[in-house]
């Protein structure tokens, strides 16, 4: 299949590697050896998801590792955010829409999927399209669509509610959870435990925004990051690109997404953003706290439109549960398994923390990609060539 089948050739993952391990025994020969494993940061939850899927890390020498940044928007949703959604859904005058993935949040006590067991008009939407056709369709009620996700999401939301504004359809408002990359990859940069030798930079998000805005991440911070493609061979061209500039000790911009990514962004979809959002001057983030101008609200121009100012939001800043920790995770400072509660309290089908709920979540895509140890059948294979054996060891 065009544009698939060329990203996922054999041939050219193995040279890849080949070319990424010549690149590693450069950068040791250099430094005169390496005090510890080189750690690239992948900021989106589609780059997690395609490394434990295709088992890219699995491919690269031990001395390159993956950090699993804060790119999944489901992962980052504080409880009490969740929390206000099900207070919110639980109105009996509302119709609650979401995207699937949310409504398997937990919150302090409950999620918007068990809240709709309960009894709750909370409906699975595609698009914010769909949401403002409901309420259309249903003028005596309220429809909230529940608003998350990055730059990706936001242009679709914005012009929702520019649509919303221009038919006057009185009945439809945003709550809205959209939050902006450039600050969070400036909290994480800012952090003192800071190890990251490099970026894998989001492609969906830089689709929207461009490239240029990432450019203080190599001039102020030193650190080189490539915007990456989602196929296993863009990831691997990205961290062979990302080492070759530490090689060369260079720290810029590079743009492997290319074929997707434009240098400038998408103008249309920026306009639309800025007409309908304006920066918070905080948002909180799960596992990661408050972040300076890490989200966005509605501009008062289109304050019919804000949940937030129709309906009491009680805005609670709950603790996750002690047992949890996403907020590790999202650092980079354990791995999942290293979480005690890892597919044992926590699994994807009673996820605990918020990194088990997507499938972008760095916990949910170790569960369920990278838990069985292929080294079992290798071995076996290599001493009894037939049919594989039955069981291979299953990492907790
Ligand atoms: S296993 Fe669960 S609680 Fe632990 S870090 Fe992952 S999602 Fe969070």
């Amino acid at each position: 299949m065009k544009y698939v089948d060329e990203f996922r050739d054999p041939d050219r993952a193995r040279a890849l590697t080949h070319e990424i391990r010549r690149l590693v025994e450069r950068i040791a020969r250099t430094r005169g050896g390496l005090e510890r494993p080189l750690q690239i940061m992948e900021v989106c939850g589609g780059h997690t998801h395609s490394i434990f899927r295709y088992g890219i890390h699995q491919m690269l020498p031990p001395e390159v590792e993956f950090v699993h940044g804060p790119g999944c928007p489901v992962c980052v949703l504080p409880m009490g955010r969740v929390d206000d959604c099900v207070a919110l859904a639980r109105r009996p005058e509302v119709i609650f829409t979401t995207f699937g993935d949310a409504m398997r949040v937990p919150g302090s006590s409950t999620s918007l999927l068990k809240a709709k067991a309960d009894g709750a008009d909370v409906r699975m939407v595609y698009s914010p399209v769909d949401a403002l056709a409901i309420a259309r369709a249903n003028p005596h009620r309220e429809v909230i669509f529940f608003g998350l996700g990055f730059e990706t999401t936001m242009p679709g939301t914005a012009m929702t509610v520019l649509q919303a504004h221009a038919g006057r359809v009185e009945n439809f408002s945003l709550f809205c959870n959209h939050i902006t990359i450039v600050p969070t990859i400036k909290a994480i940069l800012d952090s003192p435990d800071l190890r990251l030798d490099g970026f894998l930079g989001p492609g969906h998000v830089s689709m929207v925004i461009g490239t240029r805005p990432y450019r203080f991440i190599a001039e102020q911070y030193r650190r080189p990051i490539t915007v990456a493609g989602f196929e296993p061979l863009d990831v691997l061209h990205s961290v062979f690109m990302v080492l070759r500039q530490i090689a060369e000790g260079r720290s810029e911009v590079e743009n492997q997404y290319a074929r997707i990514v434009p240098e400038n962004g998408n103008a249309q979809a920026l306009s639309a953003i800025g007409q309908v959002f304006e920066p918070r001057e905080f948002f909180e983030w799960r596992g990661l706290g408050s972040i300076e101008h890490s989200g966005v609200r509605i501009r008062d121009a289109f304050a019919a439109f804000d949940a937030e100012r129709k309906f009491p939001v009680a805005n609670l800043q709950l603790a996750d549960p002690q047992a949890c920790q996403c907020g590790e995770v999202l650092k980079g400072v354990i791995k999942p398994p290293q979480c005690k509660v890892f597919g044992t309290a926590c699994t994807p089908d009673r996820p605990l923390g918020a990194l088990m709920v997507s499938s972008e979540g760095a916990c949910a895509a170790h569960y369920r990609y990278a838990r069985i140890d292929t080294s079992a059948l290798t071995a076996a294979a290599a001493v009894c060539p037939g049919p594989a054996p039955a069981a291979l060891r299953v990492q907790a």
